[in-house]
């Protein structure tokens, strides 16, 4: 508001001082001409000696400069100045514009006077030159009169400007400081605020259930936690006791050892999966040939496939992509582990790896026990299992899949599962 009030004050003066100069010129010269031909015409009747003095009282009375010149340019008389140690005016605009046209009116520098000075010049009837000069400073005079009123306009300007916008801003601050950022309203007074109001209201409703779920998993680790904790207190309590036949203390022991693995193995993948949650930025991405990565976990999960007795066979081009090394593994081996652990006897899992035009697809194909239609969209939560019993019995913690979701999401990938009780179950992870 300051700069825009400066702009127009500027602009508004330089237009108005132009104008000015503009009419201040036309007047000087029509009030010159008028002047002149009424001296022109006194001076027609009037010997040398009253010329002079004539000139020389109306030069002073109009506090103006009256020179007479001849044909060839000598000055003649001269109000200011002694005529003799003038020097020629034949060149001087004027003097030239009046023998050519009879009459001439010049602004210009005096290099007599070292001012600027309007000139108005007339030829007369013996063809000497009359000319009148004025010392042309009434223009600058009024500039420089009426600066400090513009500074002055301006101040008030300026403190007007400055109240305003201030009162305006807060006004249009005001409602945007009292929304209440917990519960957004979508009506708010101005809608432009609306999209923002919306996101807020989104990121709230996302952050609840992200705490909710936070809640649930804390929970949850507590529950399945204790679970193991306290079967292995309970036996090792029993044989603290003697409540255990020396012969089964060995079939004991075995039980807690079964119950601390699953505790290390359930530690283990609730370390994994807070890690992913904190790391979502920091990790490495590099090139990863999916042939030698299925290869190793192939081989790991050699003992598994012997302990279930499933066949289990890769079918893995080189396929290279650009992944974090160690998520896309632990992506891997829970798929393979899964489809080894749900088995049956004899069973077969086969994982494969292959790329099609823009994207690359893990498949990992079993024939074993399938997962019930109901609960296929729930696999993937934290600590969901099928069957619970079951799934405790071989050692799963529920959290595999959870991290299996977590690493396609990481890699803006999406998993696709077609499973068939009794028949099979085959899980697809397409990369871009
Ligand atoms: P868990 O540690 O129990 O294996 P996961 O998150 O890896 O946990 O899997 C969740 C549940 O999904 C499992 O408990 C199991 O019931 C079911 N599941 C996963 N993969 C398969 C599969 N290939 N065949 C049958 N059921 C499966």
């Amino acid at each position: 508001m300051c700069i825009l009030a400066l702009g127009v004050l500027v602009v508004t003066s330089v237009l108005v001082f132009a104008m000015f100069s503009r009419m201040n010129k036309f007047q000087t010269k029509e009030q010159m001409s008028n002047e002149i031909e009424d001296i022109s015409a006194a001076l027609m009747h009037m010997n040398e000696n009253e010329i002079y003095k004539y000139i020389s009282e109306v030069a002073e009375k109009n506090n103006s400069r009256i020179t007479i010149i001849s044909k060839d340019g000598a000055v003649l008389y001269d109000t200011k100045d002694e005529p003799s140690v003038m020097e020629n005016h034949r060149e001087r605009r004027e003097v030239m514009g009046a023998m050519k046209y009879g009459k001439s009116f010049v602004i210009r520098y005096s290099t007599t006077t070292k001012m600027r000075t309007c000139n108005y010049a007339v030829r007369m009837n013996d063809g000497s030159i009359l000319r009148i000069s004025y010392v042309f400073d009434n223009i600058y005079k009024m500039v420089q009169q009426i600066i400090p009123l513009i500074l002055v306009v301006f101040i008030v300007v300026i403190f007007f400007a400055l109240l305003m916008a201030w009162k305006m801003s807060n006004k249009i601050i005001e409602p945007i400081n009292g929304i209440d950022i917990h519960h957004p309203q979508t009506d708010f007074i101005y809608k432009e605020f609306n999209p923002l109001l919306k996101r807020i209201g989104k990121y709230n409703n996302e952050r609840t259930k992200n705490e909710k779920l936070r809640r649930e998993f804390s929970a949850n680790v507590s529950h399945e936690l204790k679970t193991p904790i306290t079967s292995i207190s309970g036996y090792a309590q029993l044989i603290q006791n003697g409540m255990v036949k020396p012969e089964d203390v060995e079939v004991f022991a075995g039980k807690i050892v079964k119950e601390s693995d699953r505790l290390i193995h359930l530690v283990d993948d609730i370390i994994k999966l807070s890690r992913l949650d904190e790391k979502k930025n920091e990790l490495d991405k590099v090139i990863v040939d999916f042939r030698d990565l299925c290869t190793k976990v192939w081989e790991s999960l050699q003992p598994v496939a012997d302990k279930y007795k499933v066949n289990f066979e890769i079918d893995v081009n080189s396929v290279r992509y650009i992944a974090v090394e160690l998520m896309m593994e632990e992506l891997i081996y829970n798929l393979c582990e899964n489809a080894l652990k749900y088995n049956k006897p004899g069973g077969h899992v086969k994982l494969s790896v292959r790329r099609d035009g823009q994207f690359v697809y893990i498949v990992v194909e079993d024939n074993g026990i399938g997962i019930p239609k109901e609960c296929q969209s729930r696999i993937f939560e934290r600590f969901y299992r099928v069957d619970k019993s079951h799934s405790k019995q071989i050692g799963g913690t529920g959290l595999g899949l959870a991290i299996v979701k977590h690493v396609v999401e990481y890699h803006e990938g999406k998993i696709d599962i077609e499973s068939e009780e009794n028949v099979g179950t085959k899980i697809t992870v397409t990369l871009k």
